[in-house]
């Protein structure tokens, strides 16, 4: 049996942090037991389901390095979904309907002055054959629903929440297929996870009663449910998931910087019993990804510990990849010396405008820098040269500390802090330093 994952996303907006857990969670699951991961486009809202969304979920995918093993969309099966529609209708378990919203309304009021649960009463079931032609003679179409088996609770051993189970006599049988003849999403995913062979479904606990209703579904449908693991939300800081970061989408982060693999190992590990690394590729997030590890309340998602995570991620990445992304002419030996002081990799391109200059000196000790250039130009020019000139300066004028350096600093970076001086002297260079330091200063 080869584990299969899927991420089944409706393309009806950008992914948001929540949605990407899930998509990271499945592939993680299916990497680890080397498995397959789907991507399938719940795209059987044609109204709301946009080309450009599923453009985005794709990139957003790519961009995490989420690559999924194969795509589906559910558009190009609806005469898959026909097909098993008919093979239920015949069983008797798809039935049709025809009340009116309005009408569904007052009787589930009724029912609740009458301190009843709200639950769809079957009626319709009771129509004879010759009423329903009756009816559909008259141009009225049903809406069908799938008549659940009342008779005992669904269980299943789900692999987060442990021994799980729902009273299907506490549901109203859903309503899988509207009047107009499109589907709602839960039966035409249980045919697909049956036909691509799905393994395991990883998604949100919002999905727990979806859950029970579609285990009878599949043994409707004479398969074997796959395995199941709900997982518990995640919330912002303010309680629920902000509607920035709720909506926003991936796009948010990248323009504030924010490296993919510190979301996913901020994501991999939120809500878990273990602990959140700066890692800095995915296999050792897949190694350790297990459900035995998932808690079960609610996970709290913060923007501010996935900026750190992004900056400690940062130091420790290579040249080698983020080399591309810097800007001309930053080589290896820039990035080590920059590195330290980054929370983006825009910072890195930032000082690096600081090294190539111009700069606007914030130094106003005019005579000391005199001495200092003098000084510099005395001196042999090599990687110790940094302490070499503040040892001189330090002999020549008795100068401590702040004094002895922050002068220096600022007419050679214009700023008060940054990297290392030793480092940055050396990526700014001999002929630089000198005309900064001589420059008359503001
Ligand atoms: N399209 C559904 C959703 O986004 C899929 C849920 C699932 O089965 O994973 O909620």
């Amino acid at each position: 049996m080869t584990v299969t994952t899927r991420f089944a996303p409706s393309p009806t907006g950008y992914l948001h942090v929540g949605n990407v857990r899930t998509a990271l969670h499945n592939w993680l699951f299916a990497k680890k037991h080397g498995g397959r991961f789907l991507l399938r486009l719940d795209d059987t809202d044609v109204e709301r389901s946009r080309a450009e969304y599923a453009d985005a979920i794709r990139d957003d995918l790519a961009w995490l390095g989420l690559v999924p093993d194969a795509e589906y969309r559910q558009s190009d099966r609806l005469a898959r979904y026909d097909e098993q529609f008919e093979t239920l209708v015949a069983a008797g378990r798809i039935y049709a309907c025809f009340e009116t919203a309005e009408e569904l309304d007052v009787r589930r009021k009724i029912q609740l002055a009458r301190g009843l649960p709200p639950v769809y009463d079957r009626a319709a079931l009771k129509l004879t054959p010759q009423e329903i032609a009756a009816k559909q003679a008259t141009g009225e179409r049903p809406h069908w629903r799938f008549r659940l088996d009342t008779s005992a609770h669904v269980h299943w051993e789900d692999l987060i929440r442990g021994d799980s189970h729902i009273d299907p006599a506490s549901l109203s049988d859903p309503v899988v297929r509207r009047a107009d003849g499109s589907y709602l999403y839960m039966l035409p995913s249980v045919i697909d996870d049956i036909d691509m062979a799905v393994t395991h479904v990883i998604r949100g606990e919002d999905h727990v009663t979806n859950s029970g209703v579609q285990i009878q579904m599949f043994e409707a449908l004479g398969a074997k449910p796959p395995a199941f693991a709900h997982e518990a939300l995640i919330t912002g800081t303010e309680g629920a998931l902000s509607k920035r970061l709720g909506s926003a989408g991936m796009a948010h982060f990248r323009e504030v910087g924010i490296e993919p693999i510190a979301i996913a190992a901020l994501l991999a590990r939120l809500g878990t019993s273990d602990s959140v690394e700066p890692v800095t590729r995915l296999d050792p997030l897949v190694d350790h990804f297990d459900f035995a590890h998932f808690g079960r309340s609610a996970a709290r998602f913060d923007e501010a510990e996935l900026r750190q995570l992004n900056a400690r991620i940062l130091h420790q990445l290579d040249y080698d990849a983020v080399a591309e992304r810097l800007p001309p002419g930053m080589d290896e030996e820039a990035w080590t010396v920059l590195r330290p002081n980054i929370e983006t990799l825009a910072d890195a391109a930032d000082w690096w405008r600081v090294v190539e200059g111009p700069v606007v000196s914030t130094a106003d000790d005019a005579d000391y820098l005199a001495l200092a250039a003098h000084t510099l130009e005395s001196l042999p020019w090599e990687s110790g040269i940094w302490s070499s000139l503040i040892g001189a300066l330090k002999a020549a004028t008795g100068r401590k500390g702040k004094d002895l350096f922050l002068p220096l600093r600022r007419a050679l970076t214009g700023r008060d802090h940054g990297p290392e001086m030793a480092g940055l002297l050396l990526l700014i260079g001999r002929d630089r330093a000198l005309e900064r330091l001589r420059r008359r200063t503001n």
